[in-house]
């Protein structure tokens, strides 16, 4: 069998890279606006804790940004996932269809309402749920009845799907939300790595009856740590506001809470940063675009291997590069991890899938074979936006 020449992979991976730096990370935050300056603001003003300006104007500019009505701030990404199921009426012993493809923030937000993870398969040219494959699947399993879409294998009901956009690439949006509809489930959308990726000229996260981003220190902008809910619904948005802030009923001074609820709040000094980082997104996206145009180019004149464009409906963010080696190649996939690292270019496999992790192994799920391909093919490469 013939083998590729992983010495060409490295050698494109460090025409496209700066020679300066010794060791280039996965992705890096990049701060050069008004970072500084807002987080003195909180510390001079001592408004660094649960409410503040900066937590309101966070909120507002995400939701004009993203075109959606409105945007609720919380403590990070797989907090605002698990407020998301919640908000839709998900509970114990529901099922939740979710890619097994993703990182495991998705599945453990199920798990935390008491609901069963249930497995779906990706599609390669999006690395996204499948539709089609989808649908023909529930076709098999599912019956709808008068209280919803019920799985005939297990018996429960199936109430949410949650969309993935991998790495930053949205899936097929309208084609989801009509199996969406046909089978009477809700759309969630896990936009945590999509903040900036439009679909059809609109950005993700518009489909979702509830949408979850992620500010995490590796994400596209990142608060240190943090995340939002996004809805089209004012009273959604109130009641996610009301239960990640312990549902306390407002009061000059009296402590009255109307439910068990959560502190999943984003402090004012994290919402400081994300005001910041916001402003500089679209200075952020246009390097990170710079930079996958660059690996596209280079990567094109090499066999067995190609760089992973966006979907032709869609504008990415290109959050996170990915390389994918043909079939015939994945047994290399090791050894080129192995040899970048080694020349301090840090790439890194896709997730493990979700249903081989041990607690998630005997969670029903469709038939994975494109997940798993991937799974052995994908090699996220260096992607921060100051590299180009
Ligand atoms: C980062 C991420 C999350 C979780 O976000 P945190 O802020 O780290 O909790 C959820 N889903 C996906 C797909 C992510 O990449």
């Amino acid at each position: 069998m013939s083998q590729l020449d992983l010495k060409v992979i490295l050698e494109a991976l460090q025409k496209v890279l700066p020679q300066e730096q010794s060791c280039i990370g996965l992705h890096e935050p990049y701060f050069i606006g008004n970072e500084w300056v807002y987080v003195k603001e909180c510390l001079d003003t001592r408004w660094v804790s649960s409410v503040g300006k900066f937590v309101d104007n966070f909120e507002s500019s995400l939701a004009k940004y993203t075109g959606v009505n409105r945007a609720v701030a919380v403590v990070n990404g797989t907090a605002a996932l698990h407020i998301c199921l919640q908000l839709i009426g998900v509970k114990a012993g529901d099922e939740v269809l979710i890619p097994s493809l993703t990182f495991v923030a998705t599945a453990n937000a199920v798990s935390y309402c008491g609901a069963i993870p249930h497995f779906i398969d990706s599609e390669e040219t999006t690395l996204g749920i499948d539709p089609k494959k989808l649908g023909n699947y529930l076709d098999s399993i599912a019956e709808i009845k008068s209280e919803g879409c019920c799985n005939r294998k297990t018996g429960r009901f199936i109430k949410a799907i949650i969309a993935v956009h991998t790495f930053g690439h949205p899936v097929d949006l309208d084609a989801l939300y009509q199996v969406c509809e046909h089978f009477q489930l809700t759309l969630i959308e896990d936009a945590a790595e999509s903040l900036g990726s439009f679909y059809k000229g609109r950005h993700t996260g518009n489909w979702g009856k509830v949408t979850a981003l992620s500010f995490n220190g590796n994400k596209i902008i990142t608060t240190g740590g943090g995340g939002a809910i996004l809805t089209q619904d004012d009273s959604l948005a109130n009641l996610a506001k009301h239960m990640t802030t312990t549902a306390k009923l407002p009061h000059r001074w009296a402590f009255n809470h109307d439910q068990v609820s959560y502190n999943y709040r984003l402090p004012n000094i994290n919402a400081a940063i994300g005001c910041a980082q916001l402003e500089n997104l679209p200075e952020i996206l246009s390097a990170k675009r710079a930079l996958a145009e660059k690996y596209a180019q280079i990567f094109q004149q090499i066999y067995g291997i190609k760089f992973f464009t966006e979907p032709d409906y869609a504008h990415s963010n290109y959050w996170l590069n990915t390389l994918l080696l043909n079939e015939d190649y994945a047994a290399q996939r090791n050894d080129l991890l192995e040899l970048t690292n080694n020349y301090g270019i840090m790439t890194r496999p896709a997730w493990t899938l979700m249903h081989k992790l041990p607690m998630y192994k005997d969670f029903p799920r469709m038939n994975l074979e494109v997940a798993e391909s991937l799974e052995s093919r994908i090699i996220n490469i260096p992607s921060s936006a100051f590299l180009v």
